[in-house]
């Protein structure tokens, strides 16, 4: 079993409008509310593709029963954290082809809960074959709370994928206990190094070869249409992706993350762990609803997708 881990998750909240207005009362018809997160959407792209998975994480209040029960709705099992503060709301208002983002920070997790949390997911990872942490901290939390995890799954011998950024992200480098794989974009790539990032294979070796990576299995880079950059061991890798219609590519990391889990957690080979997880990317971005892949077109996407050793 996958265990996908979202420690904020969100009701996502859309309100589509012709026009919005600043100062003024602004009226909306179409409200939708979805259950967010990054892990939330990588739970989902593993269920889509067969895979067995449960979502974990931290949640609570009203906000996070919703959560829940929109979970249950969709057939994902899940078994989160109860926490005394209230999940959050993440609003998007979609207006003369903008989107203006109201994000709440979320609860606030108090030093008791850290801890009984701990002694929770030690139970939890007993059942995972491997695990995945995608997104934020919520407040709270210590920057180095992911490497705390990561140490527990390390000590059981569970493998871990890591999709996050920022303290979070510097403070897992800088530790010991190591993920399996980690895949920044190319933004996140530059904020971890300290400078802007081309695309070009030399420039990316000599960047996953700087000691920061040093024990790290996997780093893959995704560079959304340009495809990705892997660096497995030793071996360098281009992924090639060939020119598709993009609908919305929103979520297409976490739908990659998704990929790399299920054929990691099965031991597939590097050439399809890379091509599984492009091609669920590419498949994301090609529908509306953020976390939906259409698998009727898998097998054609998989078949133009190039994994070249450089
Ligand atoms: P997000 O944060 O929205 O989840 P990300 O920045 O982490 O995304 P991307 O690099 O944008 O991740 O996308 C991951 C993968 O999805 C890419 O490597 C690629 O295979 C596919 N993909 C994303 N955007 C596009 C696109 N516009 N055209 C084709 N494929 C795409």
């Amino acid at each position: 079993m996958i265990i996908s881990i979202t420690m904020n998750p969100s009701v996502d909240i859309s309100y589509p409008m012709e026009e919005f207005t600043l100062d003024t009362v602004n009226r909306v018809k179409n409200v939708t509310k979805t259950a967010g997160g990054k892990g939330l959407n990588v739970a989902r792209v593993l269920h889509q593709t067969k895979a067995e998975v449960l979502a974990s994480g931290m949640i609570g209040g009203h906000l996070g029963e919703f959560i829940e029960t929109e979970l249950e709705k969709e057939g994902i099992q899940h078994h989160f954290f109860a926490i005394n503060g209230q999940s959050r709301n993440c609003i998007a208002i979609l207006h003369e082809k903008k989107q203006t983002e109201i994000l709440e920070q979320g609860p606030v997790i108090t030093e008791e809960e850290a801890e009984h949390f701990l002694k929770f997911f030690e139970q939890l990872i007993e059942q995972a074959d491997l695990l995945t942490f995608s997104g934020s901290l919520p407040a709270g939390l210590s920057d180095d709370y992911y490497a705390k995890l990561i140490h527990l799954c390390n000590k059981k011998n569970k493998d871990v994928i890591l999709d996050c950024s920022g303290k979070a992200l510097q403070e897992v480098l800088s530790k010991k206990d190591k993920p399996l794989l980690i895949k920044p974009n190319k933004e996140e790539l530059a904020a971890l190094i300290g400078k802007p990032v081309q695309i070009s294979v030399g420039e990316l070796k000599n960047i996953l070869s700087s000691s920061l990576f040093d024990d790290i299995e996997w780093v893959v880079v995704s560079m959304g249409k340009n495809g990705a950059f892997a660096k497995h061991r030793n071996t360098f890798y281009q992924v090639t992706i060939p020119k598709i219609g993009v609908i919305n590519p929103v979520g297409s990391g976490d739908a990659t993350i998704a990929g790399f889990a299920q054929s990691l957690a099965n031991y597939q080979s590097d050439e399809t762990i890379l091509k599984h997880g492009n091609a669920l990317g590419m498949l994301n971005a090609q529908e509306k609803i953020t976390g939906r892949v259409n698998m009727q077109n898998y097998h054609n996407l998989v078949d133009q997708i190039k994994v070249t050793q450089v």
